[in-house]
């Protein structure tokens, strides 16, 4: 079996909630460039990382979970 469908309902959870945090006005997303998690506003258009320094729009920066 994938490992995928055996945690499959602890992935839905952490959907669940990062659908939560945005209704609040929040987001967890990763740098396209590093990788590195970073927490921000969904109203925030340009994102720099704390990490690597690199500025990326919002919508170019994957979200965490999906
Ligand atoms: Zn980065």
């Amino acid at each position: 079996m994938e490992l995928k469908l055996l945690y499959q309902k602890e992935y839905d959870k952490q959907v669940s909630l990062i659908e939560e945090l945005q209704e609040k006005g929040f987001n967890i997303i990763t740098c396209p460039d590093c990788g590195s998690v970073i927490i921000t506003r969904r109203k925030q258009i340009m994102i720099k990382c704390y990490d690597c320094g690199e500025k990326n729009s919002q919508e170019s920066c994957p979200d965490l979970f999906y």
